[in-house]
């Protein structure tokens, strides 16, 4: 568990994001397998008793680089040996294990791999079992139940990027590219990007074709073109994003790494009652959308900086900032980089405060927009609605009774 917010001595992720590179794919034995064209593996599927001893190693190994999600590591792999898609994840064991498609295990698998996965997977292709997890979302997200709302919303459509990061690691991305609450690079200080600016479509939405090699930084996306449909293959290294240097959300999206990593929150509003990183970040996420919801814009820019401000409008307006839920879990949330920047780095340091009452007047600016909308803030019906934590519920309650006594200290018409 840490107190929120968390400053390690040495920052741990900006020197390693800022140092790393990607590595040189390792040639390793089996050199006849490659030259007679022998098959990379058998069909056996991974969740068999014995499948592991059923499996070919791979006779060429790429390691992972820092950071790296796990589908864009098969990528790689199948992008260094020349395989499709289909043919890496046969080689690799991801294929209908149990009346599910291959497709359906890849997707499972980047948040988090079965035991035997874990077992056929490391024993494929020599990387250790503890890295191939450090890969998925498991040590992001802890519970991992696909099912689960809470969870699921932690979050996004596919996945976003820095395209200054994908251009110096070879097109190898970020795994907490894939968190609701990753919209800033630290290592470059700019906010991430989410769409190809070729065909404007969402990233990693869903796997490469399976008689595809991986073309690693390019966008995967299928449009049509000249009345066939064929691969965009837009540079995603060259998408334009916003600098954002000296920005408030490169400070708030270094530290929200932290907590969802420890997995606790046990500073600022928290202190008393210390809540998992999941339900943290569902009061991130209400709170912040409340106090969009109400305030007035120019107090809204007045909080973040004017280049977010400018960003957040402009998607606003454009609608693309739109939540999209459905019922099954696995991709829940999609919204926007720039609209969770500005909902972050006006919710953490409210959620940050030293107590419960010296959040709840940082909140009086709100409540006084919500009085010259004719809306009460006295009432609970203007508040979040649903479960939130003990905390945030003791800070709404707060706020409720301050403006309740401002209501009887005024005088009558
Ligand atoms: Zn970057
Ligand atoms: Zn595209």
């Amino acid at each position: 568990m840490v107190r929120w917010p968390y400053r390690p001595k040495t920052p741990r992720l900006l020197p390693k994001m800022l140092t790393d590179s990607p590595d040189r794919a390792l040639l390793v034995g089996h050199r006849e397998d490659m030259e007679t064209g022998a098959p990379a593996a058998k069909s056996d599927p991974p969740g068999c008793a014995g499948a592991r001893h059923t499996m070919r190693t791979l006779p060429i190994r790429v390691n992972p680089v820092a950071e790296e999600s796990l589908d864009s590591w098969l990528e790689a792999l199948a992008s260094r040996t020349s395989s499709t898609w289909g043919e890496i994840l046969q080689a690799t064991g991801f294929f209908d294990a149990r009346g599910n498609t291959a497709s359906y295990w890849a997707a499972r698998a980047i948040v988090s791999l079965t035991a035997e996965q874990l077992d056929v997977v490391s024993h494929c292709t020599g990387v250790r079992p503890r890295r191939l997890r450090e890969m998925t979302l498991q040590p992001w997200i802890k519970d991992t139940s696909s099912q689960r709302r809470s969870v699921a919303s932690l979050r996004v459509t596919g996945s976003r990027f820095c395209p200054v990061c994908l251009r110096e690691r070879g097109g190898r991305w970020r795994v907490w590219w894939r968190l609701r609450w990753a919209f800033a690079c630290p290592a470059h200080a700019c906010l991430l990007a989410d769409t190809c600016s070729v065909c404007g479509g969402l990233q990693r939405t869903a796997p490469p074709r399976f008689r595809d090699v991986p073309n690693l930084g390019s966008c995967s996306r299928v449009i049509p073109q000249s009345g066939q449909l064929r691969r965009c293959g837009g540079s995603l290294s060259s998408v334009r994003v916003l600098c954002l240097d000296n920005d408030l959300a490169i400070e708030v999206q270094r530290e929200l790494l932290c907590v969802l990593h420890a997995g606790r929150v046990s500073g600022g509003i928290y202190a008393s009652t210390p809540v998992p990183s999941a339900m943290f970040a569902r009061d991130l996420r209400v709170l912040g959308q409340w106090m969009l919801r109400h305030g007035r814009a120019h107090d809204v820019a007045a909080r973040i900086s004017d280049q977010l401000w400018q960003q957040y409008a402009l998607r606003a307006a454009n609608d693309v900032f739109r939540p999209l839920i459905t019922n099954h879990g696995a991709r829940m949330t999609s919204s926007s980089p720039a609209a969770d920047a500005a909902i972050a780095c006006m919710a953490a340091p409210i959620l940050q405060s030293a107590d419960i009452e010296s959040a709840a007047k940082s909140l009086q600016w709100v409540t006084s927009s919500m009085c010259r909308r004719g809306l009460s803030p006295s009432k609970r019906c203007n508040y979040w609605p649903g479960t939130t934590s003990p905390a945030l519920d003791a800070l709404r309650r707060t706020v409720q009774c301050a403006n309740d006594r401002v209501g009887r200290t005024r005088p009558s018409p």
